[in-house]
């Protein structure tokens, strides 16, 4: 398949071979989570290795999420995906040196439907996830949670990294790596056979790997067409250390009603209905009302989904108001008991089809794109299962 079309591609086409950027086994385009993560796996495979990113450094989703690994969320497929990440996740850690704990997650039920929910799957998982009282789950929370709390759950396989650490880490290792270049900076363009237009020139590389993660339909508008990928926006924000100490990942109902392990059970029936009557301001940001605490203190607490073909770059005062409203409640802090920090939107591609994209569109040029919320559970994972 050829991709865009270049103005420059006749002359560059022209030139000596001697004038490539490089000539590699393997290209990856994208240095989010999904790129490095090909990039690790294809150097792991004894390969040569040039990634490019139009950026100077990692600035795209893979920084900008909770750093939440939801393996026990996942199911079938995805959750074998999530398993062999989480591997790959504490393996690179050692490696490379950055934080990855395995806190666990820590599902708050405030109901009786949620916490019959957090029994079924406790029942399905056995050892995996283990049933709080409340007493417990506001200890495991470290402050005394909402008032109405009925139960928690520990997952016990979730996996935490701090985002702005993780990704940007291993794209340094990776630039001093024998066999690999790194080409910050650098626009792909569209590629031929096994030539590779860059922003910079042309590269030749055996195999390519797509992973813009959701900037696909800007490199490939027919192929983002045909998977129905658009761009989900959230809000996020990081407020201060609120001098509790949190250690897994915090998910409330409305995780329950996003991920499949949670909203496949029998007890989720209804439990849309329920949060309607509950929190209808969160549903109406399509919130996923959930948050982790990075080394340093600070909380990270979203978030929000609006799902376009083109994002709006504003954010709303009022979603950032609504989220930590109800963020201080789970905590059982009172009103203006977090202090908001920073607030950013972080994008990633969705497709109301599928949960990632992993298609070969020639003999030298592959897309992978996670599709759903799930990049930081999964990526290692396709990356891995690319290389085989
Ligand atoms: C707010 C938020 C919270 C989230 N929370 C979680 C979570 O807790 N757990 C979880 O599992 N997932 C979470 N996700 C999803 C996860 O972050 C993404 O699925 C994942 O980071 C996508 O990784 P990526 O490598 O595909 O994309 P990105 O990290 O966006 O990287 C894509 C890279 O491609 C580069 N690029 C694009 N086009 C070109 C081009 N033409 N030429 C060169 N370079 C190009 C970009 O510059 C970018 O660096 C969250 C996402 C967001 C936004």
């Amino acid at each position: 398949m050829t991709t865009q079309h270049h103005a420059d591609r006749a002359s560059w086409r022209r030139r000596n071979p001697a004038e490539f950027l490089a000539e590699v086994d393997v290209a990856v385009v994208g240095f989010g989570i999904v790129g490095i993560g090909h990039a690790v796996a294809a150097l792991d495979a004894g390969k040569t290795v040039a990634i490019i990113d139009r950026d100077r450094r990692p600035i795209g989703a893979s920084i900008r999420n909770f750093g939440h690994a939801c393996v026990t969320g996942q199911v079938g497929e995805l959750a074998d995906l999530a398993y062999t990440a989480r591997r790959r996740w504490l393996e690179l850690a050692d490696r490379v040196g950055f934080w990855a704990a395995e806190t666990g997650g820590l599902a708050l039920a405030r109901s009786a439907r949620e916490r019959n929910i957090l029994e079924e799957l406790a029942d399905d998982r056995g050892e995996r996830v283990r049933m709080l009282s409340a007493d417990e789950a506001s200890r495991t929370l470290g402050t005394d949670g909402p008032p109405d709390l009925k139960a928690g759950a520990l997952l016990r396989d979730d996996l935490r990294v701090d985002p702005r650490e993780a990704v940007p880490k291993i794209a340094a290792w990776l630039a001093d790596q024998p066999g690999t270049t790194v080409w910050p900076n650098t626009s792909f363009v569209g590629s031929e056979d096994d030539v590779v237009y860059t922003s910079r020139g042309p590269l030749r590389a055996e195999k390519t790997y797509l992973c813009t993660g959701h900037d696909l339909d800007y490199v490939a508008p027919e192929l983002a067409e045909e998977c129905a990928i658009l761009r989900c926006a959230l809000q996020m924000t990081l407020v201060e250390d609120p001098g509790v100490r949190i250690e897994p990942a915090v998910l409330s109902g409305t995780s329950m009603l996003r991920y499949e392990a949670f909203s496949q059970t029998e007890a989720a029936r209804g439990l849309r209905e329920e949060l309607t009557e509950r929190s209808p301001d969160l549903l109406d940001i399509d919130a996923n009302l959930m948050m982790t605490q990075r080394p340093d203190g600070t909380l990270i607490i979203g978030d929000s989904h609006e799902v376009r073909s083109t994002q709006e770059p504003f954010l709303e005062e009022s979603t950032t108001g609504t989220l930590l409203a109800h963020a201080e409640r789970l905590l059982g802090l009172g009103p203006g008991g977090l202090r908001p920090r920073q607030r950013w939107q972080g994008v990633y591609a969705t497709s109301r089809d599928r949960a990632y994209l992993q298609r070969d569109l020639s003999d030298h040029l592959s897309a992978c794109v996670v599709t759903t919320g799930v990049g930081m559970t999964i990526g290692l994972g396709l990356a891995e299962r690319s290389m085989r």
